[in-house]
């Protein structure tokens, strides 16, 4: 990360502009969930067409870095409240890399979201645990079952993700459009652990910011 942040002064947001881009971390004490979200892809169909672009679990130093690109046009990152519980060492060292990843993002805006937003968006309630974040996310990008699944990534078990069979190389007819795959993969295939809560970051910023032409500042 350069030193050109510090001197710069932060960008305020513009409005009516469209919001295309989100940068969404779910932060940690060591290693931080991160997930580029296009806003203006539908949420149903495949990860090719879908709105993940591209999701990281990854050391924090590293964070920084894709902050610092900026290849985004606002840093969402889910911010720590007090519950009125004891907290560990690692709670404030999260605080600390909140901190930092809000300084390298030198050019772009960035919004804090709670996490009691993101579960009251997403589940509906406060008590909702990360399981239930998963859920709620798998059942919005289209759900456990059907060709067009969140997760998907399902192979024919015909043809065994080939398209054709035999000799012959006649087309496959259990995966009617012969691409080799009984469920493509859907909008949230690969997804893994804390990304799930990067995703509801970013889709809890974009159900509450979008309007009738698109998700604006
Ligand atoms: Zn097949």
């Amino acid at each position: 990360m350069g030193t050109r942040g510090r001197s710069q002064r932060r960008v305020a947001p513009q409005r009516g502009r469209l919001i295309v881009r989100l940068l969404a971390i779910d932060p940690g004490s060591c290693r931080s969930a991160l997930v580029y979200y296009n806003t203006e892809k539908p949420v149903r169909g495949t990860f090719v067409t879908g709105p993940v672009e591209s999701r990281f679990l990854i050391p924090n130093d590293e964070a920084l870095g894709l902050i610092a690109d900026q290849k985004f046009d606002r840093l969402i990152i889910e911010m720590i409240e007090g519950r009125g519980m004891r907290v560990g060492a690692d709670v404030f060292r999260t605080c600390v890399w909140i901190g930092r990843f809000t300084e390298a993002c030198y050019e772009k805006p960035v919004v804090e979201i709670y996490r009691r937003d993101i579960k009251l968006h997403v589940c509906g309630k406060t008590t909702a645990k990360d399981a239930d974040i998963r859920q709620a996310l798998i059942d919005f990008f289209g759900g456990d079952e059907g060709k067009t699944r969140a997760i998907g990534g399902v192979r024919c078990p015909t043809c065994k993700g080939k398209g054709w069979t035999g000799r012959k190389h006649v087309y496959c007819t259990k995966c009617t459009l012969a691409d080799g795959w009984e469920s493509a993969p859907g909008p949230c295939y690969s997804i893994v652990k804390d990304q799930w809560q990067a995703l509801a970051v970013a889709v809890t910023y974009a159900a509450r910011n979008r309007n009738e032409k698109g998700v604006a500042a």
